[in-house]
C-alpha cells in the first residue's frame, strides 16, 4: 500500500496516472486468475465438455461483481459476464477448451500426465483466463474513474472445431457490440493486422455393398473404393489450386476387415485458403471429387457439414488501440529456471528458431495470414474486431503441440498471460476515454468489409455439435 501512495505521489500526468491504475488492477489479480488458468490445465476438457472451465471462471466473474447469464444458444458451457451499462459495449473473448492427445507435464520432454488424454497444447486455459482477468481490472477502472460504458466477456467454447461463437453470432449474442478485443498464446508477443485461414471441412460418407471380398466381389460395391477415388482426385487437384490453400483428410472409417466389401466408408476433410471467397470455389471442386468416387465406385455418398471458419478481417483502428497498449504494456523476462526450461524446449523443436524472446514486443501493420483457422474469424466479420498474440510459449513453439501444453501450464505461460491482461485492459480503457475511436474502428470496418458480409456454411437454425470433439 505504501508502494501505491508513492507512485501515485509520483504521477503528476492524470494520462500516467490512469495507465498505472489499471496496470495496478491487473496486477492485483494476477495470481489469482494465475491460480485458475492452472486450475483449467489441471483438468483439461473437450471442446462443449469444458463444465468446470466455464463454471470456474463464470463463478471468479461473478464474485467480481459481473452478471453472468450462461447456457446460451444452445450450448451449457456458454457464458456471457456483463458490467456496467450503455455504450460503447466492449467486448472481450475467453476460450478454454483443450484438445485430444496432448496431456503433458510441465516438463521439457514428452511426459503426458494421462496418456491419450486431452490437454492445453493451444493455452485456451490462459486464453480465458487472461480475458477474465482483464475484465475485472477494466472493471475496477471503470468504477474508479466513472468510465461510462458496458464491458462483457463472452465465454466462448469449443474453439477447437466446433465453433461455438458462430451459434452465438447466430443467436444475436454479439449484436450491440461495438468492439471486440481479442488475444491468443503464441510465442512471441506480437499486434499486427494478421489474418487466419478461412477453413470449411466435413464428413464425406459412403454408401455401398457388402459382399465376401474373395468370393463374390462381384457382388460387392466398394465404400472404401469411392473414398479412395475421391482423395485420389483430391491429391490431383492440389495441384491446381493456389499454392497457400492446404488440403488435410483422414480416413475415418474404411471398412471393418480386409475379407469384407466394405459396405461403408467415411473421409473427414478440412480445406483452407486466407480468402473465404476463393475458398468457396476450390470447395466445390473437392466435393465434385467426392461426387466422382461415388459414381466411379457405384456408391452413394452424403455430405455432412463440419467446421467452416472465416478467415480474419483485421481492424485498422483497433490494431493501432491494441498496439499502443501493448507497448505499453511491456513484455517479460525469464528467471534462470525458466531459462532453462526454455533452452530444453528448444532442443526439442525441428529447425532454426526465429521468434523474438519475451522481453520483445512487436507491434506494426504487416497482414500476415497465420497458418491456423479459428471462429473469432466469424466474430471479425460481424464487429469490428482486433486480435494479438501474447508470449505464452517458448519461442518456436506452435500450438496444438506437447511443447505448448507444457508451457501452457508453466510460470512462463502465466507471465504470458499477463502480458496479454494488460495489453487488454490497457486497449478496452482506451476505448472507454475515447469513444470517437469506437466510432473509427466502425468505419475502418466497414472499409474492409468493402459491402461484403460475413456469411457461413453453418445454418442458422442448426444445433451445435456438442459431441463433436468425443465422437
Ligand atoms: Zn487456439
Amino acid at each position: 500500500m505504501r508502494l501505491r501512495i508513492l507512485l501515485l505521489t509520483l504521477a503528476t500526468a492524470g494520462a500516467i496516472f490512469a495507465q498505472d491504475d489499471v496496470l495496478a488492477h491487473v496486477a492485483a489479480h494476477a495470481d489469482r486468475f494465475g491460480e485458475i488458468s492452472r486450475q483449467i490445465w489441471e483438468n483439461p476438457e473437450l471442446g462443449y465438455h469444458e463444465t468446470k472451465s466455464s463454471a470456474l471462471l463464470q463463478q471468479e466473474l461473478r464474485a467480481n461483481g459481473f452478471d453472468v447469464k450462461n447456457d446460451l444458444a444452445g450450448m451449457p458451457t456458454a457464458f456471457t459476464a456483463t458490467f456496467g451499462s450503455g455504450k460503447p459495449v466492449i467486448a472481450l473473448m475467453g476460450e478454454f477448451d483443450a484438445l485430444p492427445g496432448l496431456s503433458q507435464k510441465v516438463e521439457p520432454k514428452i511426459d503426458p500426465v494421462t496418456p491419450g488424454a486431452p490437454g492445453h497444447g493451444c493455452g485456451h486455459n490462459l486464453l480465458g483466463s487472461a480475458s477474465a482477468l482483464a475484465a475485472v481490472a477494466i472493471k475496477e477502472e471503470m468504477q474508479a474513474r466513472g468510465l461510462k460504458g458496458t464491458l462483457r466477456y463472452y465465454g466462448t467454447p469449443a474453439e477447437e472445431g466446433g465453433g461455438g461463437k458462430i451459434y452465438m453470432l447466430h443467436a444475436g449474442l454479439f449484436k450491440d457490440v461495438d468492439a471486440v478485443l481479442a488475444w491468443h498464446p503464441g510465442d512471441s508477443n506480437r499486434v499486427n493486422l494478421g489474418s487466419l485461414l478461412a477453413n470449411n471441412g466435413g464428413r464425406f460418407r459412403f454408401y455401398g455393398v457388402a459382399a465376401h471380398a474373395a468370393a463374390a466381389p462381384d457382388k460387392g460395391r466398394s465404400a472404401l473404393d469411392g473414398a479412395m477415388i475421391m482423395l485420389n482426385a483430391v491429391e490431383f487437384l492440389r495441384e491446381h489450386v493456389p499454392q497457400e490453400t492446404r488440403i488435410h483428410y483422414i480416413i475415418s472409417n474404411g471398412g471393418a476387415a480386409p475379407n469384407v466389401v466394405p459396405a461403408f466408408a467415411e473421409v473427414n476433410l478440412v480445406a483452407r485458403n486466407p480468402d473465404a471467397e476463393v475458398l468457396d470455389g476450390i470447395w466445390e471442386r473437392i466435393m465434385n471429387c467426392a461426387r466422382a468416387g461415388a459414381l466411379a465406385s457405384g456408391t452413394r455418398m452424403e455430405f455432412v457439414q463440419g467446421t467452416n471458419y472465416s478467415n480474419v478481417l483485421p481492424n485498422d483502428t483497433l490494431s493501432d488501440v491494441l498496439a499502443r497498449a501493448m507497448q505499453k504494456a511491456g513484455g517479460y523476462q525469464y528467471t534462470p529456471q525458466e531459462k532453462q526450461f526454455a533452452d530444453e524446449i528448444e532442443q526439442t523443436l525441428p529447425g532454426p528458431v526465429r521468434s523474438p524472446g519475451p522481453d520483445k514486443v512487436t507491434t506494426d501493420k504487416s497482414e500476415t495470414v497465420g497458418s491456423a483457422s479459428s471462429d473469432a474469424g466469424d466474430v471479425s466479420w460481424v464487429v469490428p474486431t482486433a486480435q494479438f498474440i501474447a508470449a505464452t510459449f517458448v519461442p518456436g513453439v506452435g500450438a496444438h503441440t506437447w511443447q505448448g501444453a507444457a508451457c501452457a501450464g508453466s510460470s512462463i505461460g502465466r507471465k504470458g498471460m499477463v502480458v496479454a491482461a494488460r495489453t487488454l485492459a490497457l486497449g478496452a480503457v482506451e476505448l472507454f476515454e475515447k469513444p470517437e475511436e469506437v466510432a473509427e474502428a466502425h468505419v475502418a470496418f466497414q472499409k474492409r468489409l468493402a459491402g461484403r458480409h460475413w456469411s457461413t456454411r453453418i445454418a442458422a437454425d442448426s444445433k451445435p455439435p456438442l459431441d463433436y470433439a468425443v465422437k
